[in-house]
């Protein structure tokens, strides 16, 4: 198997240099010589073959041998807004949110929540983040969007369609609401361009940001008679989602 590797910058004339923790990987942990193969991704889409030229200390340069656009992203655009949960569960959730092809997550500020990670504890996520892509082959990376208030966050998706007249989904998840099934019978017949999805916090969403997300024309969606943790009902909202567009095409 060849080893992925994530590029901060876009090979230049041929070249790709590997720093920082990625030449890291390939220098001492896989101890690559000249000569021997990689694979690298830079966040575009493209994926490079390369070959290995030089390897000094934390510093790596690679040739490249031939380059394609590589698309493994889910044909579902979704954005996932989340009240986070605390320490390592961020970064499980965030590897398997990877997996699931979720292009952007918003942590959510809510009234029961916890507080949203900044600074190093953002930079730690997105390494997550690298780390899960290298795993699973995508070649984007799922972007991580600044800590949005709820009423910002549901208003941002309060458009219907896009330009292109496609409609868009916004589920929240909240006990009591629509039963999943209904929800997911519910989708429109042309695959929607993107779909927009939230979890609460561990206290859940209060009656005030249920209602502000009723208004703002979101669908409330029950995910069964089990309260589940907030990485369990995000994996599983973000999976109904994939299904339900997909029994569409
Ligand atoms: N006591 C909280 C409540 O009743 O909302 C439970 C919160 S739960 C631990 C965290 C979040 O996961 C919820 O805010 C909701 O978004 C989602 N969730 C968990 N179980 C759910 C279920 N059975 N149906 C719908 N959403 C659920």
């Amino acid at each position: 198997m060849t080893h992925r590797f994530f590029l901060e910058q876009p090979p230049r004339d041929g070249r790709a240099v590997l720093a920082g923790p990625e030449a890291h990987h390939l220098a001492h942990v896989l101890r690559a010589k000249p000569g021997d193969a990689a694979l690298l991704f830079d966040g575009s889409g493209r994926e490079y073959a390369a070959k290995v030229v030089r390897v000094v200390r934390d510093r790596a340069e690679l040739e490249i041998v031939s380059e394609a656009i590589v698309d493994r992203e889910c044909p579902l655009t979704m954005t996932l807004g989340v009240a986070l949960p605390k320490g390592d569960r961020q970064r499980w959730l965030l590897e398997k949110l990877v997996e699931l092809g979720v292009a952007r997550l918003v942590p959510l500020e809510t009234e029961r929540g916890v507080a949203q990670p900044t600074g190093h504890a953002l930079a730690r996520l997105r390494r997550a983040v690298i780390e899960a892509s290298k795993q699973c082959g995508r070649n984007k990376l799922m972007e991580i969007r600044p800590a949005a208030a709820w009423s910002d966050f549901v208003g941002q998706a309060r458009m219907d369609k896009t330009e292109e007249g496609q409609p868009i989904m916004r589920w929240v998840a909240h006990p009591g609401g629509t039963q999943l099934k209904e929800a997911m019978r519910s989708w429109p017949e042309s695959m929607p361009e993107g779909a927009w999805l939230a979890v609460g916090p561990e206290g859940g969403f209060t009656g005030e940001e249920m209602g502000a997300a009723g208004r703002a024309g979101w669908q409330c969606v029950d995910l069964g008679p089990r309260i589940l943790r907030i990485e369990t009902a995000a994996l599983f909202l973000a999976a109904a989602a994939i299904v339900a567009g997909q029994c569409r095409e």
